[in-house]
């Protein structure tokens, strides 16, 4: 394995990169994998600096008269391979450096599988739980019509993810159209009656569970009856539960915000949804103990963490029972994490493999509305699991230390591939193949 390197586009940044966070440990990752590669340093910044940064003042008059000001965001990265794609996230402390190194994760993370988009991430920084339903769809609304100049069918799609649903997706829609551009193709992840997909909800979660399954198996594991523990409960950390409990494995701890619950005879994630919508906090749930410390140290064969960004730092590494890690989330996995699991033998099935159901459920939700075409739940499932499967196989293909810096790898690869068709760059890696 090679060491971690010094990204060579690291000087032509204009700004100063925090030397924790998201951003550095992508700075990390990509200057490892191009080095490898024998990317030459012009080509390395062309594939790392973002396309168009967009930074956006939201004022809001709130319910009590008075008037806050949000920062909204808006990074597409890379449109080499056909319009941006991204989440937009509504989370306290949201803040540009995030948001950029989320939009080069969508940009690997469509070229990982293969489908004809770009990277992009946006978002707000807000408390969504602080705001009204009026002032939520004020902000949306406001945000929106900030960022409309820059988004499209053809130019950038976004996307619910962290403190945004469905209803976000649909005032974002609305807000368009009454702009004038009226097309359900703007968006995915919107309501079904507005255009979405049957499968768009579950999607990354029954994706993730589909991927774990796999690499379980492939590490010589049975399904039935493995015992998992996710950390998140919202829309990844359900569905990959609820997967994963239909699939025969055993949840048998749950965390999210609140803290997390444990039962070594298995929790039903049906029941822990009815619980938490009912209006309780997961940590009250009755049925369970109540754990001491993040849900990923528990006694278990597989972990899930699909709540924020490096959750699974070094000590949680050190602290793991589990036999393997399956990213649900973006980037939960600090590098100094990753050390101290490659050490202790532990694969980890990177994010851009693990959670890339839920792009791809997009992409077809994208097309539908272009087609004009509604496919079955079943149809689209089906197909969502073939596209993961498919690149399941050329990763399984190598040793699991190699996961995360291969899949990264083929991402570059048929970027510079296509930017050098473009005429936009002149190829000289020494690829890994496409
Ligand atoms: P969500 O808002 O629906 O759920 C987030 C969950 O994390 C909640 O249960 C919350 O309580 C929990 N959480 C928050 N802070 C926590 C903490 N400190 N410790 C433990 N739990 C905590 O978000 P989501 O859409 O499920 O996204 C989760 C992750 O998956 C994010 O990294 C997101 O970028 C990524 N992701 C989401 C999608 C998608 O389709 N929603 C697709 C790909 C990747």
């Amino acid at each position: 394995m090679t060491e971690a390197a010094e990204c060579p586009a690291q000087p032509i940044v204009d700004r100063a990169v925090a030397p924790e966070g998201l951003l550095a440990w992508e700075h990390q990752r990509f200057g490892r994998v191009t080095n490898e590669l024998g990317l030459d340093p012009a080509t390395v910044c062309a594939l790392h600096c973002a396309a168009r940064s967009l930074i956006v003042e939201l004022p809001l008059i709130r319910d009590d008269g008075s008037m806050a000001v949000f920062t909204g965001y808006r990074v597409q990265h890379s449109t080499a391979l056909g319009p941006a794609k991204g989440g937009t996230r509504f989370r306290p402390g949201v803040a540009l450096d995030d948001v950029t190194a989320l939009a080069r994760l969508m940009t690997w993370k469509t070229a990982l599988h293969g489908l004809p988009f770009g990277g992009a991430k946006g978002g707000v920084d807000c408390d969504p739980r602080d705001l009204s339903p009026r002032e939520r769809h004020e902000v949306t609304r406001l945000y929106t019509l900030a960022i409309l100049p820059t988004i499209g069918p053809d130019v950038d799609v976004p996307a619910p993810d962290i403190g945004t649903d469905e209803q976000t997706m649909a005032w974002m829609l609305h807000a368009a159209a009454e702009a004038g551009h009226r097309d359900p193709a703007i968006v995915t992840g919107k309501p079904v009656l507005l255009g979405g997909s049957l499968f768009r909800a579950a999607s990354t979660g029954v994706g993730v569970a589909h991927v774990a399954q796999r690499a379980w198996e492939h590490l010589g594991g049975t399904i039935a009856g493995a015992r998992v523990a996710i950390e998140g409960f919202g829309s990844v950390g359900y569905w990959a539960a609820a997967e994963l409990h239909d699939r025969g494995a055993r949840i048998v701890g749950v965390g999210d915000i609140t803290g997390a619950i444990v039962d070594p005879a298995g929790i039903e994630p049906a029941e822990v949804r009815a619980w938490i919508t009912a209006g309780n906090d997961l940590v009250d749930f009755p049925r369970a103990d109540v754990v001491d410390g993040p849900v990923l140290g528990v006694d278990c064969d597989i972990v899930i963490p699909a709540a924020l960004e490096g959750t699974l730092t070094d000590e949680v590494a050190a602290r793991l029972c589990a036999r393997l890690v399956v990213e649900g989330a973006n980037g939960p996995t600090t590098p100094a994490a990753e050390r101290v699991l490659r050490e202790r033998g532990i694969p980890i099935v990177p994010d851009l493999m693990a959670n890339g159901g839920g792009v791809i459920s997009s992409y077809f939700e994208w097309a539908q509305n272009h087609q004009r075409m509604v496919w079955t739940e079943t149809d689209e499932r089906r197909r969502v699991l073939a596209r993961l499967d498919r690149t399941w196989e050329s990763l399984a293909a190598e040793a699991p230390v190699r996961w995360r810096d291969h899949a990264l790898g083929l991402a570059i690869t048929r970027i510079t591939d296509a930017m050098a068709l473009a005429g936009s760059v002149v190829s000289n890696h020494s690829g890994i193949g496409t």
